[in-house]
Formats: C-alpha cells, structure tokens, sequence
C-alpha cells in the first residue's frame, strides 16, 4: 500500500506508457549490431530513429501507434462516460484509414489492428473483425481502461475483454487486455505489486499464465537474460511477460524499468517499455518519472489532462 494520490498514480500511469513509447520507438525490431553502431549500445534518453526505420519521420520524443490507439481509448471513454464499443470501434477504424492514406501519421502500426480497423472502417460488423492472432495489439492501449475502472476492477473482464475482441480475438490477447487492466487497477487503488498482479490473474483462461508465472519466479534475474528465454517480439506471449518482467524487476525505480525494455533488442521494445512504464507509472506515480522523459515527451500535458479525467469521470460513473 502506498501513499501517493490516485490522481498521481493515473497520470503517471498514462504518462508512464508514452514515455515508455517514445524512449523505446527508435530501438524497435532493430539488431544488437545497429544498437552499438547507432546508440553506443544501450539507449538512456529520447533519440531519433535511424533513416532506414519506420519512424525515422518522428522526433525524439514523439510516441508510436501504441500511444495513438491508448488516446483513442482514453478519448473515447471520456465521451461516452465509459466503454462503448462502437464508438471506440470507429475510432479504431478511422485511425487505421488515416494511418493508410495520410502521409507521416502512420508510426509503424501493427498489421493485426491495422487490418481488422481498415475492416471496421469498411463497415463489418464490429464484433467479428478481430483477428485470431496472438499479439500484444490490445494490451498496449488497454491502461486508460484501468484508470476509468479502477474502483470497478470486476468491469474490466467484460470491457478489456470487448476492447481487445474488435481487432484481436485470441484467447491470449483477450487475457493480455484484461491482466494489464486489472492490474493497472488494482495498483491505483494502492494493492502492492504481487497482490495486484495475483489478483489480475485470477480470471484468465489462457496458457499466457505460465509464462507470467515464470517472469515473476524470476523476477531477479536481468531483463536480457529472461527475454533469451521468453523472447521479445510482438507476440502477447512475449511482449506481456517481458513488459511485467521489467516492472518486477526493478519495481521503485520507473527510470530503470523503462530504459531496460527499450533495450531489449531485437524486439518490439515500443510496446514492452510502453506497458512496463504503464504499470511502474501506475505503482510509483508522475512524481517518480524524471522531469527530462516528461517535459520532451509529446502531447504531455494532454495525457496529463486525459488521466485526470478518466479518473474522475470513472470515478463517479455508474458504467
Ligand atoms: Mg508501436
């Protein structure tokens, strides 16, 4: 149990995850090789991506699709007073035809959602456009869920569950959205880590448990270490685990948790650092995160604004 403000603890939750976004962009899907040759090894601070990668358009700083869609999220619970399906699924598909057709607004979108979304936009029914594949699309812009519900946290099995099935409909990316929720929830109302994330557990189905289980037994070994062994790409398989593994790791320190999920190459580093920094901004607030990420970090005072709101409209939502 701590003692910060839940207003401190949903800022730094949403704050958490964009900057976790945007230290992690430069470095996704990129070699150990070009890590030394670019970054000296090792990336401590917002940098620009090299000219032959997705986001060489976007400055340091700026934050990838991940942030994107968990703004939508936000936005979208913010107009309806909670989760609404079709509204957040137009959204998603209007999103996914501008990545498509205006140029520079694309910031290396995962194909899963950017497919199902076109689908949406095209006019499917939303219900049946998620896709049966096993990425980390629908956990990494699933924290603005926790902040609305947070007092709510049984919500969140039905509502992460429905926010992830309109592009993904994997049992394992089911079961992403609805952990990193529940447990962002749990740690804005004050639970510790283990008790949150046992409790965010609890409910799941898949296989994904095992592997939860393991990076938690483990939780003292390096981050590198463990992703030689979980792996570190988009699958939900790896980039949840390895997004909890960091935070466990280094559980006080979001400066340390971050920087180790950025440089997990060669892997989706954007959405591992993007959901461990949820999750670390959720536990140890804004005021942990260094003034450095925040004040170069794009659109801060707006996901400033954003978590406020979540908080106090979910707050007060019967929904
Ligand atoms: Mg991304």
């Amino acid at each position: 149990m701590n003692n910060l403000s839940t207003i401190n603890l949903a800022k730094g939750c949403l704050i958490g995850a964009a900057v976790g976004d945007a230290l992690g962009m430069p470095t996704e899907y990129i070699s150990k090789h070009q890590l030394q040759s670019f970054y000296k090894g090792r990336i401590e601070s917002y940098q620009k991506a090299n000219n032959n990668h997705p986001c060489a358009h976007l400055k340091p700083g700026q934050y990838t699709d991940d942030t994107q869609q968990l703004i939508l999220l936000a936005e979208s619970l913010v107009a309806n007073n909670g989760f609404n399906l079709l509204d957040f699924s137009q959204r998603i598909g209007q999103w996914a035809y501008e990545c498509q057709t205006i140029p520079g607004y694309d910031r290396f979108s995962g194909g899963t959602s950017i497919s199902a979304g076109l689908a949406i936009y095209n006019g499917s029914n939303p219900l049946k456009t998620g896709i049966n594949r096993a990425t980390c699309g629908s956990a990494m812009r699933v924290a603005p869920l926790g902040i609305f519900y947070y007092d709510k946290p049984q919500k969140l099995d039905t509502v992460a569950a429905d926010s992830s099935l309109i592009t993904h409909n994997h049992p394992a990316a089911i079961d992403s959205a609805v952990f990193i929720s529940k447990t962002i929830a749990s740690l804005i109302n004050g639970a510790g880590s283990k008790e949150s994330i046992q409790e965010a557990k609890s409910t799941l189905t898949s296989n994904l448990v095992k592997i939860l289980d393991y990076v938690f037994e483990n939780k003292e070994k390096e981050p590198a270490l463990i992703a030689k062994e979980v792996g570190a790409s988009e699958s939900t398989y790896e980039t949840v685990p390895m997004a909890l593994h960091c935070f466990l790791h280094s559980p006080l320190d979001f400066e340390q948790t971050v920087v180790n999920a950025a440089n997990l190459v060669p892997g989706d580093t954007d959405s591992i650092a993007c959901i461990a920094g949820a999750l670390s901004g959720a536990y140890n607030g804004l005021s942990s995160i260094p003034t450095r990420f925040i004040t170069a970090l794009e659109d801060y005072l707006y996901l400033s604004e954003l978590g406020e709101k979540l908080l106090h409209l979910g707050g007060t939502s019967k929904k």
